[in-house]
């Protein structure tokens, strides 16, 4: 193996009051990538360029030398939840969420509190699929709140989804939901929108009446009661081939990415959310994913020449601004993952990429368009760093966009 690219998803962030001014990776305690750090070079990187607030989706298609047209988040998570698509079929990501009614359409959570349990995601998904709408239809929960959705048949991905926070440029946080609306003049994406908007009328009824929802309001909890959808695609992803690489993954939208640019995907099952505690099972995920991610690497570092290891759960915390928490993770990733790399790459000769797809200030509670830290480490240049934004500003490598990373630290496909 020669490179190992490791995105901690949202890391980036910004100082923060509870950290004493400094962000989480900076007031976290980091041996071993500080380790690695000291044994090569910082920088910055636009996960897609300077000024934009990227989407996970956005920010690996683009780092991995994509342009942003080259798929859609809907077709990737659909892909990666193993559904079958065929050209037409409109694919959606779609999230559980909280809204006080259909009328007033006001959003109250868009994780529905982040508490719905994988039993109870699978007890609505199994009603919705039930609804009468013109179309054959599959809707699919994946992990915690998250779930897709494919309509089946010759339909327009040029339509807009009902969550208006996911729009590029958006001037302020808007808490209101609003039809789905076509963006050309297109017939089909008109018919297309009418569909979606119709579906997530009736999932509205189902929802809001579901014997789970009934159940939740009764233990003082956000009732799953409306979805939100966003990244419809229709046409299937065109990314560039990474046949060399291997990508242990295990959320929907990575191991969707990893396929559709020909890598091979390790993967396994994601612990299911049995209580109220969200952040116990993040544990758990983050737990058992760099237990994985150290078991893939050991077995298949001489058959591949890269890797490109995701680990999701550090956004999280930015999004609930809980700083502590995501220190810790970050913490937790040092002492399991990379004290492992940090044995692993230097015998083996491996150069090893730490950066993350978008910063996820915890104070923001959203990503933002603030560069992130890039740590290359290439066993040269011995010299004590802290991997850190403030310290990344400075650093050697430099400041590059999403599209220049793995040819700037000599990553081929
Ligand atoms: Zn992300
Ligand atoms: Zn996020």
């Amino acid at each position: 193996m020669k490179g190992i690219l490791v995105i901690i998803d949202g890391m980036g962030d910004l100082p923060n009051k509870q950290l004493n001014g400094k962000t989480p990776l900076e007031a976290a305690e980091t041996p071993n990538l500080d380790f690695l750090a000291a044994r090569g070079e910082l920088g910055l990187l636009y996960p897609v360029k300077p000024g934009f607030i990227p989407e996970s989706d956005e920010a690996i298609v683009s780092i991995f030398g994509n342009s942003l047209i080259a798929s859609s988040r809907g077709q990737l998570e659909a892909r990666g939840a193993g559904i079958k698509l065929t050209r037409g079929d409109l694919a959606l990501r779609v999230n559980f969420a909280t809204i006080d009614d259909l009328k007033s359409g006001n959003i109250i959570d868009r994780r529905a509190g982040r508490t719905l349990t994988t039993e109870e995601a699978e007890a609505l998904a199994r009603s919705l699929n039930k609804i009468e709408l013109p179309c054959k239809f599959v809707f699919e929960p994946t992990i915690q709140h998250r779930a897709t959705l494919v309509f089946k048949g010759g339909f327009s991905d040029s339509i807009l989804g009902n969550d208006a926070t996911y729009i590029q440029g958006k001037s302020s946080v808007q808490n209101k939901i609003r039809l789905c609306k076509p963006t050309d003049d297109d017939e089909n994406s008109q018919y297309t929108s009418n569909i979606v908007n119709e579906f997530l009328e009736k999932a509205y009824e189902v929802l809001k009446e579901h014997p789970v929802n009934k159940e939740r309001k009764k233990r003082g909890l956000l009732s799953a009661n409306y979805l939100l959808i966003r990244g419809a695609g229709v046409e299937a992803p065109k990314l560039k081939q990474y046949r060399k690489w291997a990508s242990p993954s295990y959320m929907p939208l990575e191991m969707g990415f990893s396929q559709a640019s020909g890598m091979s995907v390790f993967s396994f099952e994601y612990p299911v959310l049995k209580d109220l505690d969200a952040y116990k099972n993040l544990y758990e995920g983050l737990k058992k994913a760099c237990k994985f991610n150290i078991k893939i690497l050991k077995r298949i570092y001489k058959k591949y020449d890269y890797a490109y290891v995701h680990l999701k759960e550090t956004d999280l915390p930015g999004h609930d601004n809980k700083p502590l928490e995501k220190k810790e993770m970050i913490e937790y990733i040092d002492k399991t993952f990379f004290k492992f790399i940090r044995k692993f790459a230097p015998p083996n000769k491996i150069k090893v990429v730490v950066t993350a797809d978008h910063s996820t200030p915890c104070k923001l509670k959203d990503h933002s368009a603030d560069p992130v830290p890039v740590l290359f480490y290439n066993n040269s240049n011995l010299k004590e760093k802290k991997f850190c934004e403030k310290e990344a500003k400075f650093g050697t490598l430099g400041r590059m966009n999403g599209n220049d990373l793995l040819s700037k630290v000599g990553f081929t496909r």
